[in-house]
């Protein structure tokens, strides 16, 4: 089968000159930033995407600003051939992979903070990190100038955050989530996957199932606090070390929910160690 063309560009003028050409020609641009090390759940947001708009363009950027000082950053898995060949073969034709000087060039010294929705859950555990994220989103969102941008549900925070920073700042793009893509034992697909060693990988499908569990009980009326608890103690008991976050929240702008029954839509998020790699998920309610 024969793929359609990918072009890789490292430079926002090289970017622009791409977009402008398409959109002279009155043709919608989608957009899905990543940072890389591709799986089915970002090849399912390019495919989204492409159903939304004519060209998809994907971004390849691993943003030193979104990692803590004890994070993963030299780490994190960076494997841009292969991400190349699966962004061309579900339909993505334009790949922005820009080297750090190129985002933040000497003297860089602008930050985007978006208060409320930030600041709970990964806000509270990654200080800084949405910081981070709203700062290169931003500038990502300017770079490319999308009709459409497509972020994962998997990460439900970031997805609330860029949502918010979008209407503040009157950026011209429709945000869409897609669903989480997961493995057939439930586990969310990510990046950080890959760091799990294999007794590690056989406990952490426990996240989403005690996620899946707490919210058809929430469904069934139960109190958020001892759902909550319970969820806890499930993780605890699969093996979990150490636990930043299980919490009932409101599912737009994540404001404290319960202790009682939930009235609202809401979503149950959580974030977790499975020896030194720390898991997110989270599920509707
Ligand atoms: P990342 O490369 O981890 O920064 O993720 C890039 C985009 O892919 C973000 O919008 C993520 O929310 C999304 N994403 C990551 N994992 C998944 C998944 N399992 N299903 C759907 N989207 C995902």
């Amino acid at each position: 089968m024969s793929e359609p063309p990918l072009s890789v560009v490292r430079t926002v003028a090289d970017l622009r000159a791409h977009v402008r050409t398409w959109k002279a020609r009155g043709e919608r641009v989608g957009f899905v930033p990543t940072m890389g090390a591709l799986h089915e759940g970002h090849l399912s947001l390019v495919r989204l995407a492409r159903e939304r708009a004519d060209h998809v363009v994907a971004s390849v950027f691993v943003n030193p600003t979104q990692f803590g000082p004890n994070e993963d950053f030299d780490a994190y898995p960076r494997t841009e051939a292969r991400d190349a060949e699966l962004l061309a073969s579900a339909g993505c034709e334009l790949l922005f992979a820009p080297d750090v000087a190129e985002m933040y060039a000497p003297g860089f010294s602008t930050t985007v903070t978006v208060a409320g929705v930030s600041e709970p859950l990964d806000g509270a555990a990654r200080p800084g990190h949405f910081a981070g994220v709203a700062t290169v989103v931003s500038k990502l969102l300017m770079q490319a100038a999308p009709d459409v941008a497509v972020f994962g549900e998997k990460d439900y925070q970031q997805l609330q955050v860029i949502r918010r920073l979008v209407r503040d700042l009157d950026i011209p793009v429709e945000i869409v989530g897609g669903p989480t893509a997961r493995a057939p034992d439930g586990l969310a697909l990510s990046s950080r996957n890959a760091y799990l060693s294999v007794e590690e990988r056989a406990a952490a499908p426990a996240l989403a199932r005690a996620l899946t569990a707490a919210a058809e009980q929430l469904r069934a009326g139960a109190a958020v606090d001892q759902t909550e608890a319970q969820a806890r103690a499930a993780l605890e008991a699969a093996g979990f070390r150490k636990i930043d976050y299980v919490e009932v929240r409101a599912a737009d702008d994540l404001a404290r929910l319960g202790p009682g029954p939930v009235a609202a839509p809401a979503r149950i998020l959580a974030a977790a160690f499975l020896g030194r790699t720390r898991l997110i998920d989270n599920i509707a309610v």
